[in-house]
């Protein structure tokens, strides 16, 4: 049997412009070895043809460069958000309008659990609540003497009833930040940021680590990814304890479908961080890639938690939050341009990205350096100044275009208003400042899926139809790019994936259709039909 195989397609789209397209693959030892017609590899040897991709428009392998692991195993929680959603099974939860659906949906669920064991709930968006908001009273209809949390979709908030109040020790003489209290003056039930959930998690045994570092849970994003024609995805924040490291290398070793790129949390000492960094660089694998780190500095904007410029709030609401302060921005940034570490930077708000702009610029100026790649990530704020001084400064932006349909119009009725709105995920900006973009999903944010993404920067539709920023909108092309090579650089894996090239990693996303041929608003529509990672087919 030759050790060549010859794919056949109906169309490979390479994203390489020297061959943009062509109907053979060849591969070789997990690599593309040539490009061109069904005789492509026959100056190499004999060769073997694999006909599974018949018929099928194949791009690169799809990468999504900010999701969490814990997309795939979220799913032992009760979904209870406002949209419909797939689970990696492929069954659909139906979406749950409002808070009565989610008392009525939750109480369903709880029968099939133990009868003392929490109830979590996930994915709920107080944002799409017509009546009052969601608080302890609500959750007490439930159950009174079980625990119960709902985690909100951005994972930045949750809601809990009286008797999880109880355990954390919340009462109205509580004085935590983020701990919401009433007119009454005791607590609502809802808690904002780390701080004031951490204590409510740990009793509930709700930990994110352990949604991310069980092999069910590694296998759960593999078959999330999967379904989206993903090959390489980041986990953008991860603890990276010695132990659930071993269990990544172990998962993904062989022929395991996915490329992980899971980056260090920055929370603490700058210099305790950087060595971490250094250590797990070492250990990379082709499938495990570690060495980054990730910053996370204010909150969400439709929590009310990012940090934004003048002039702030349309409803008067305080300034947001930070989860790292601004002299722990700079010290960070120092160490790791210092040490050659690439971060990737949260930065929701415009004060968020302009902070965490001046602190790389410091810390380039005290440390100059090349091809750092630093990542400001979602960048959701950022306008024509901010993204100029991405470029001199030599940044990569990964825009959460995502953000445009699922709350664009809340954005402009509740968050930022009309004008600010419209220059949300500001793609167009950003390429025409000349700076890198990748597209992204945040999953479990909002679900994975990248071609949707694209869609959404092509097409920059809300929920209610309208377009929202129509001059921020990308071509097809660009927006394919943006979720290929795109998203390859700004992990720094540029020569090993993001095209179909000579010498890169064979790595495709099988799709149904030719996304460049299709109508730009059916770009969402077309089917994955599966992966080949490294030369081996796996097809859904
Ligand atoms: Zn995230």
């Amino acid at each position: 049997m030759s050790d060549i195989t010859v794919f056949a397609a109906d169309k490979f789209i390479t994203m390489d412009p020297n061959m943009p397209e062509a109907t053979h693959v060849a591969v070789r030892d997990g690599r593309v070895l040539a490009i061109g017609d069904a005789q492509c590899a026959d100056a190499w040897g004999p060769v073997q043809h694999d006909d599974r991709l018949k018929g099928a428009t194949v791009l690169p392998g799809l990468i999504e460069g900010h999701a969490h692991m814990m997309a795939g195993a979220i799913w032992r929680y009760a979904y209870v958000g406002y949209h419909d959603r797939i689970d990696p099974e492929g069954k659909l939860w139906p979406g749950l309008p409002d808070a009565d659906a989610v008392v009525t949906g939750l109480k369903d669920y709880a029968k099939g659990l133990e009868s003392d064991a929490p109830i979590v709930g996930w994915g709920f968006d107080p944002i799409f609540l017509t009546s009052e908001r969601l608080s302890r009273d609500h959750l007490d209809q439930i159950s009174p003497d079980r625990p119960i949390a709902i985690i909100f979709s951005n994972f930045h908030l949750m809601c809990v009833n009286s008797r999880a109040l109880e355990m954390a020790g919340y009462d109205a003489g509580t004085n935590v930040e983020g701990v919401i209290m009433g007119q009454n003056g005791r607590p609502t039930g809802e808690l904002q940021e780390m701080a004031a959930m951490f204590p409510i998690m740990r009793r509930l045994g709700i930990d994110f680590r352990g949604l991310s570092q069980t092999p069910e849970a590694i296998r759960a994003y593999a078959k999330v990814a999967q379904r989206a024609g993903v090959t390489t995805i980041t986990d953008l924040f991860s603890s990276m304890e010695d132990e659930d490291v071993d269990v990544m290398l172990e998962v993904t070793s062989g022929d395991f479908p996915l490329r992980i790129v899971p980056v260090l949390g920055a929370m603490g000492d700058p210099a305790t961080i950087a060595d971490k960094a250094e250590r797990l660089a070492k250990r990379s694998t082709d499938k495990l890639r570690m060495g980054a780190v990730k910053l996370m500095t204010d909150g969400s904007i439709q929590g009310w938690t990012a940090r934004v410029r003048w002039p702030g709030y349309i409803g008067g609401q305080p300034n947001g939050m930070w989860n790292t302060a601004p002299e722990a921005i700079y010290a960070l940034c120092a160490e790791m341009q210092a040490r050659g570490i690439q971060m990737h930077i949260h930065v929701n708000g415009d004060e968020a990205a302009e902070v965490s702009l001046d602190a790389i610029e410091a810390a380039l100026s005290a440390h100059p350096g090349q091809g750092h790649r630093h990542v400001l990530q979602h960048c959701q704020m950022m306008d024509r100044d901010l993204y100029e001084r991405a470029a001199e400064l030599g940044c990569c932006t990964n825009i959460f275009s995502n953000h445009i349909w699922y709350f664009g119009d809340q954005h402009v009725a509740l968050t930022l208003g009309e004008d600010r709105a419209h220059r949300m995920d500001a793609a167009r900006s950003a390429l025409d400042a000349g700076v890198p973009i990748a597209l992204h999903s945040d999953a479990p944010v909002t679900p994975l899926g990248p071609l949707f993404t694209a869609w959404c920067a092509v097409n920059r539709r809300t929920m209610s139809g309208r377009v929202l920023g129509a001059v921020q909108c990308l071509t097809v092309p660009e927006a394919l790019y943006a979720i290929t090579m795109g998203a390859a650089f700004t992990l720094k894996l540029d020569s090993e994936i993001g095209s179909i090239s000579v010498g890169k990693r064979a790595d495709f996303a099988v799709l149904g259709d030719d996304p460049t041929g299709v109508d730009p608003m059916a770009l969402k529509d077309i089917s994955v039909l599966g992966t080949v990672s490294g030369g081996t087919v796996h097809l859904l």
